[in-house]
């Protein structure tokens, strides 16, 4: 018998319990580090099979990757101009739309941004007022100019960041790679934005949302079948300057990073890109303001905890709460504890 398997991704913790039993599908676990986090796939699947989703991630990853100067979205940033592929098309069209969607919450034009508060973080030393003005002339998804193959940044210096997409949407490709290879039962997990298709072993799958600041605490568990979980929040990468923790989630309106409320956002969306990039642009907006648009959105849930741990709960979000947090946590510390 297989016992309990302790998934402890940083932002979210998702948690099953495997067993042996006659008959029932055998689900396989295998991680690997890639997009600068823990990939987790946990399928009813053959290793082969997981394999091809790994490889999918990776395409993704060498497309989207800020890291490498190799990627397509490092050439676009060079460049200013490429003929881009498929994939990149339509990863900025669905960055565009959340960008509306949000109001200019999520914007993926803060690349420069996200640099100037990077090396504030490394310095120790806020960045200037003169500064961030500067840089915040380059912040605005307009400027992005796609036609047809073709992807145009319009200002000079612009600098295009997927950091708050492409993990979402390497995770919905992962997940067609497995349909094609004819896998039904499935989590891709990506360092928290994550995907459940069918069932885990007992049914729908279970996710359980790390409290912000106990690093070993659930605040809650949901089931979800068929739908994406992903959690933008403020405790895993951020920086300490002067004593004050700055969020790696920069405002690209204020040009300041997103401090102490809300510390975690968790949405459940259809498709884990949509869920990713409503998670980072939620968190800029706020929990009042960020709550009132999961609302007034079809299909999207979610769970806001604020600064003052409140938490705060999307209309539909009671379908997803599972009864028995407490049996859940008792496990999980029976689990950590071996
Ligand atoms: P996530 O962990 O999905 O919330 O994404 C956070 C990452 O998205 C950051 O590390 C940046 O690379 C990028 N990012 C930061 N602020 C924004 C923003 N306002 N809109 C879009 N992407 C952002
Ligand atoms: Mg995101």
């Amino acid at each position: 018998m297989r016992w309990i398997q302790y998934l402890g991704c940083v932002f979210i913790v998702s948690f099953l319990i495997f067993w042996g039993i006659n008959g029932a599908a055998e689900f396989l676990s295998r991680t690997q580090f890639m997009m600068g986090t823990r990939v987790n796939i946990i399928a009813d699947a053959s290793p082969e099979q997981i394999n091809k989703a790994f490889d999918e991630i990776r395409r993704i990853d060498s497309l989207m990757s800020g890291y490498s100067p190799e990627s397509e979205i490092s050439e676009l940033n060079r460049e200013g101009k490429i003929k881009a592929s498929v994939d990149l098309r339509e990863v900025i069209l669905k960055a565009i739309h959340f960008s509306q969607v949000t109001e200019g919450a999520f914007d993926i034009t803060v690349g420069p941004l996200v640099r100037l508060w990077q090396k504030a973080g490394r310095e120790k030393k806020l960045p200037t007022a003169a500064e961030l003005e500067k840089v915040l002339s380059l912040v605005g998804y307009r400027n992005i100019v796609i036609d047809k193959d073709t992807i145009f940044l319009q200002k000079k210096n612009m600098r295009l960041d997927l950091g708050g997409i492409a993990k979402g949407y390497a995770v919905d490709k992962a997940i067609q790679v497995l349909q094609k290879n004819g896998v039904k039962n499935a989590l891709v997990n990506a360092g928290g934005d994550m995907y459940c298709l069918g069932n885990g072993p007992h049914g729908d799958w279970r996710v359980g949302v790390q409290h912000p600041r106990k690093m070993r605490e659930i605040i809650q568990v949901i089931e979800v079948k068929n739908r994406a979980v992903a959690t933008s929040g403020d405790y895993r990468r951020y920086y300490m300057i002067e004593g004050e923790r700055y969020s790696h989630i920069v405002n690209p309106k204020t040009g300041q990073t997103v401090q102490n409320t809300p510390m975690s956002v968790t949405i459940v969306a259809p498709d884990a890109t949509s869920a990713d990039a409503l998670a980072t642009g939620v968190f800029v907006l706020g929990p009042e303001e960020g709550m009132e648009l999961i609302n007034s959105l079809a299909q999207i849930e979610g769970m806001i905890i604020s600064g003052d741990m409140q938490i705060r709960e999307s209309t539909g979000w009671d379908g997803f709460e599972s009864a028995d947090l407490i049996d859940e946590q008792a496990r999980i510390t029976y689990n950590l504890q071996k």
